[in-house]
């Protein structure tokens, strides 16, 4: 903006501006407007002293310059009329038409928005600005100068006033602005805002710009000449237009002390803007930049090919000037520039207003997306988030196999990208390559990447509830969340419940049914579960990983059942060192242990496996231990062949224990008539116990000890002849 802050605009500024403007402006219609407003707010003083109506006519001036139509300039000058005067709303429909009146009632609407209240008044709030903004986009357009001039004149309000009115323009005025596209607007109210906020930050980087500023012009003047003398060997039609410029206050408060860079790190502190005819032109620009100077490396960015969400098209480098000092270059056509600077608003100023309505669909969708999306949720501390965080300032820019653009936060993973494309996506994604690679769901895009989603046909298959901390955008929560709340409750139950009882089994885990919520306590109060069912559910969507939980109630299982039960019963020690019958390759007085997760036996394949510091542990070599250690290939060289002494299979003491799963109809003799059978076959026996299965079936284990495979093989056919005995495993396969 040209004016400064101290401004007193006056009516004979306004008819010289409209004058001097190429637009055709209705000058009758406005000074109508003028005097209409100044009559009503005669009596009224601003805090400055002015009279009233210096605010409604500075606010139309800006808008002016802005290029606004002849509408907005009246209704920027009755803006405060209905609030502060006895004026209605119907006599300015009278007098000025229904549109003029429109846009009134929605900047007084506007006002009356309190912006820092509670939390949900503050959500519901910023809600309507929005729903205002989506009817009518000048609504925000004249609000947002009608704050520029307030920001001008905060320095006149009480200093109780000041922080608070800055707080409110940088925090929501300002994003709204910069999601318009409308830059000279945004850097002023964000530099205003700025100079409250942080007045210490304000003064040291203005007084630093300060004192550089005859160097820095020096050498901005020189890298314009270097440029426009190559650029008029390139031959263009018209020469190109050349600019130096600083970046804002607050833009340089932004990158230095938000990123805690010293001020000389600040590559575009430095910048140079060239404006030319065509995007021709652009690209060829560019190609002479980098031929007169060394580009750094990642510092290109192509904005013409990739617009920023606010429309924003440009090329920028950063490169090294002679003097080893970088500096930024911006290559846009004027096109672009009108768009860079002024946004939405460019579209009066350049390009006759906005006549269709499709224009427009592209820069309201992304109000429309904020306020779809919180609808699905009441949580009001995550509606301001979402609306802060989706009105930050960054986009990444990421791209699907057919091309299509889709917009996302900086940060955002591909667990975002699945969701933005639809929502199916996002519950059947199983993973995802970018560029061709594939990636971990935690993966942060980076404009211009190409993102392929890969869906699960499982029709069961969903998101995990570990994907909530990943990804960054309130859509993706709120839709993850909403999946967890419809899948059925009871499928999750029967799912988890599945999944323990099978790890259970897996790692020997066994609880009297009465006793589990115990057994389980801990684990359920750490995952706020209240009862087993609960825990079930948890388990069964992913809430709780079964493979992080299932080495501590190992150890639990151990500690409280397994182990006393098992040495008290014990008939005769395992084998000792000396004469524990294995033969371990290449090793001789190592203590050989039978590793418990196989039970080997003689007559078993078996396999020797190098402890630290206990010895050889011996497994079957169908042990999945082993098998899972060859297919992954982990320290194959601690494994060991070993065979069973020839002695150990002469010897007939039953000294080696097994477990058989066996499952019979219901007969309330099976345990007498399993016991029957090892007292006749002089089998040890330390442990029995049977359940009930879900389908009426009696599962029980029996814990013997045996001298062998082939015993064992007996014991086996002689369990299966009892009646109602249907199967006979040995346990731990
Ligand atoms: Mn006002």
């Amino acid at each position: 903006m040209v004016n400064k802050p101290e401004t007193v605009y006056t009516v004979d500024m306004i008819i010289q501006k409209i004058i001097d403007d190429e637009k055709q402006y209705d000058l009758s219609k406005i000074m109508t407007s003028y005097e209409f407003a100044a009559k009503a707010h005669a009596n009224q003083v601003r805090s400055s002293g002015e009279p009233y109506i210096t605010h409604p006519l500075a606010v139309s001036f800006i808008l002016l310059e802005l290029g606004m139509d002849t509408d907005t300039i009246c209704a920027a000058m009755l803006h405060d009329v209905v609030e502060d005067t006895d004026t209605t709303l119907e006599e300015i429909k009278k007098l000025f038409g229904q549109d003029v009146a429109m846009l009134v009632d929605g900047v007084t609407k506007l006002g009356k928005i309190p912006l820092f209240t509670k939390e949900e008044q503050q959500a519901e709030n910023v809600r309507k600005i929005l729903l205002a903004m989506s009817q009518d986009i000048r609504v925000i357009i004249i609000k947002l100068c009608d704050r520029l001039h307030n920001m001008r004149t905060l320095h006149f309000r009480p200093a109780n006033k000041q922080r608070n009115t800055a707080l409110e323009t940088m925090n929501i005025y300002a994003p709204i602005a910069h999601r318009l596209g409308m830059r000279t607007v945004k850097d002023e109210i964000e530099d205003l805002s700025f100079r409250y906020l942080d007045p210490y930050a304000y003064s040291e980087i203005e007084s630093m710009l300060e004192k550089k500023s005859d160097e820095r012009e020096a050498f901005i003047e020189s890298i314009k000449k270097q440029i426009s003398e190559r650029f008029k060997e390139a031959g263009f039609e018209h020469s190109p237009q050349i600019d130096g410029r600083v970046k804002s206050v607050y833009g340089i408060y932004k990158k230095a002390f938000m990123q805690g860079k010293h001020m000389d790190e600040i590559y575009d502190k430095y910048a140079v803007r060239i404006i030319v005819d065509s995007v021709y032109e652009c690209y060829n620009s560019l190609g002479i930049i980098h031929d007169m100077f060394r580009p750094i490396p990642n510092r290109f960015k192509d904005y013409i090919a990739t617009p920023k969400a606010n429309m924003y098209q440009s090329l920028h480098t950063t490169v090294i000037g002679r003097e080893g000092i970088p500096f930024e270059v911006q290559i846009r056509t004027w096109d672009m520039h009108h768009t860079a600077e002024y946004g939405i608003a460019a579209h009066w100023k350049y390009k006759e207003g906005i006549s269709g309505k499709d224009k427009l669909e592209g820069r309201l969708a992304w109000i429309r997306q904020i306020i779809e999306a919180q609808q699905d949720t009441d949580d009001v501390e995550e509606i301001v988030r979402t609306i802060k965080s989706d009105l930050a300032p960054e986009d990444t820019f990421a791209f699907t196999p057919k091309g299509d653009m889709i917009t996302l936060p900086i940060g955002a993973t591909i667990i975002d990208f699945a969701y933005a494309i639809h929502t199916q996506v996002g519950n059947k994604m199983k993973g995802a390559k970018v560029d061709g690679k594939l990636v971990s769901l935690d993966y942060q895009l980076s404009t211009g990447e190409i993102v392929e989603i890969l869906t699960s046909s499982d029709p069961n298959h969903g998101p995990n509830r570990a994907w909530l901390d990943i990804c960054k955008t309130n859509e993706a929560k709120s839709k993850i969340r909403s999946w967890f709340k419809k899948e059925r409750r009871e499928e999750n139950i029967v799912q988890g419940k599945a999944e323990l009882e099978k790890e259970f089994k897996r790692n020997f885990i066994r609880v009297p049914d009465e006793e589990l919520a115990n057994f389980l306590a801990d684990d359920m109060k750490r995952h706020h579960c209240a009862t087993l069912d609960d825990f079930y559910a948890a388990i069964g969507y992913g809430g709780v990983i079964l493979s992080r939980i299932m080495q501590r109630l190992k150890d639990k299982f151990a500690k409280h059942y397994a182990v006393p039960e098992i040495h008290e019963a014990k008939p005769s020690a395992a084998p000792k060192k000396s004469d524990s019958g294995v033969i371990v390759e290449g090793q001789n007085n190592l203590l050989v242990k039978f590793a418990q997760c196989c039970n080997p036996l003689p007559g078993d394949e078996i396999i020797g496996f190098i402890t630290r510091g206990h010895g050889v542990s011996v497994h079957k070599k169908d042990c999945e231990n082993y098998v899972n250690a060859m297919n992954n290939g982990s320290e194959p060289e601690r494994w060991v062949n070993a065979w069973w002494a020839n002695s150990t299979k002469t010897n007939n003491s039953p000294i080696f224990r097994v477990t058989l799963d066996i499952v019979s109809k219901e007969n309330i003799l099976i345990i007498a008539d399993i016991t029957k059978v090892m007292a006749e076959l002089h089998i040890p026996l330390t442990d029995i116990s049977v359940r009930m299965l879900k389908n009426g079936n009696a599962n029980v284990l029996a814990t013997i000890s045996t001298a062998g495979v082939s015993q064992l093989n007996n014991i086996i056919s002689r369990i299966k002849k009892l009646p109602d005995v249907i199967s006979v495993d040995r346990s731990g396969k």
